[in-house]
């Protein structure tokens, strides 16, 4: 049987070798911070997830090392059969403290969050009303429910239907969304967002979401993976950021990203609701305990979190100069105040080989950085995607918009 499916396959791999779709990942020889070892030589990543420097912070390190040497290495056990530790339960509770919730489930990623938390809320009469530019967990656990559901178009809150000129297909604002679930009588609608949108690195319209859900009597849920730990002025996410702490039904996040970047992610919100998922959610009943390393580690960036804003200030400040800076250079990009900085190549010919060849010769100035084109973003849309981080100091960011303006002149495209 195999021959036939390798050799489709290897087809299908070829295409998209031809095509420049093909992923090659490059490899890091070193542990993942500011700066980085990539085929021995050292360079500053701007491309991680790592918005506050937590990766390798030693404190988180020295967390997970005394994790270890006190719990352990592994549970081999989901959480109800003999899985559960004291110290999964205080960061649980250290979670609801920090995003302001009453309980919190964890999981192993964000990406079972977000597996766990519709199906067993969200029946078949149900209404889901979700984003178009929502995260791929999202869009797949949507799918694990058998609710109805509603795609509105991008942060579009309007009562509308109408063509969307980059689609050329119909698309409905997320108000007309909830009045046709009101007219199908849906006896639950909840509205779902990423609170930061990834490839744009653009906020939810949270005001106008919450405000909507109360006019329509709906539920919020918040994918905050792009914000926990510093969007907002204490970092506590987007919903403090748009100033709606307490109208979010139901918060998911990972400690993939800012809180330290390994594992790990959650659902937080109401009691009843998270005493649910613990018996009814499949990715927690199935598979197994978040390990102790990784609730040390995050329980320590929390720690450091609650105790000061230093970290998120940085990055706030980092942000700031990046972007200011950059624009002033000339690149086209997209405005905003997230750590995620798209620089777009939409405007010249070939943009997409552009971005690539940018992104491999700033490489050679010591500036890794990826490129990212159709089909992760719509066509015409290439970028060059940076991620600013607390742990980069001034002379990281100066160098990087020197190499960012030699590069962008050799190219003419600044
Ligand atoms: C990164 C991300 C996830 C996945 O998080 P993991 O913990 O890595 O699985 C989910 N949702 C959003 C919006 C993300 O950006």
């Amino acid at each position: 049987m195999y021959g036939k499916m390798k050799s489709n396959l290897a087809n299908q791999l070829q295409d998209l070798e031809n095509q420049k779709l093909y992923k090659h990942e490059r490899i890091i020889e070193s542990v993942q911070a500011a700066e980085i070892t990539v085929k021995g030589k050292k360079v500053l990543n701007f491309c991680a997830n790592n918005y506050l420097g937590l990766s390798s912070h030693p404190e988180l390190v020295k967390a997970a090392h005394e994790m270890i040497d006190h719990r352990g290495y592994g549970l081999s056990s989901v959480r109800f059969i003999c899985g559960t530790q004291d110290i999964h339960k205080q960061l649980e509770q250290k979670v609801s403290e920090f995003l302001g919730t009453d309980d919190t489930i964890l999981f192993s990623s964000c990406f079972d969050a977000n597996g766990a938390v519709f199906e067993p809320l969200f029946g078949a009469d149900d209404a889901i009303i979700t984003d178009a530019l929502n995260h791929a967990s999202i869009i797949d656990g949507v799918r694990l429910s058998k609710a109805k559901r509603w795609v509105y178009k991008h942060s579009d809150m309007r009562n509308v239907e109408e063509e969307d000129p980059t689609t050329g297909k119909l698309a409905k604002g997320l108000e007309r969304c909830l009045i046709e679930a009101d007219e199908a009588k849906c006896p639950y609608k909840v509205i779902v967002t990423d609170g930061v949108f990834s490839m744009d690195g653009d906020i939810a319209n949270l005001k106008g979401i919450c405000d909507l859900a109360e006019k329509y009597d709906a539920l919020v849920l918040v994918d905050d993976s792009h914000s926990t730990g510093f969007m907002g002025k204490k970092g506590r996410g987007t919903a403090e950021h748009c100033g709606v702490v307490g109208r979010v039904d139901i918060i998911t996040t990972t400690f993939g990203k800012a809180l330290g970047g390994a594992s790990g992610g959650c659902v937080s919100g109401h009691k009843e609701i998270i005493d649910w998922l613990r018996n009814r959610g499949r990715p927690y009943l199935f598979s197994n305990t978040v390990p102790p390393a990784v609730v040390g580690a995050t329980l320590k960036a929390l720690d450091i979190l609650t105790k000061s804003t230093e970290l998120r200030d940085r990055l706030e400040a980092n942000t700031k100069k990046f972007r200011k800076e950059m624009t002033a250079a000339g690149f086209d990009i997209i405005p905003g105040e997230h750590p995620i900085t798209p620089i777009m190549f939409g405007k010249y010919p070939n943009s997409s080989e552009l971005a690539v060849t940018f992104a491999n010769k700033i490489l050679d100035e010591g500036i890794y950085v990826t490129p990212f084109s159709f089909p992760v973003v719509p066509r015409g849309k290439d970028r060059i995607r940076v991620q600013i981080s607390a742990s980069h100091t001034d002379e990281h960011l100066d160098k990087a918009i020197a190499a960012f303006i030699k590069i962008g002149k050799e190219l003419k495209v600044v």
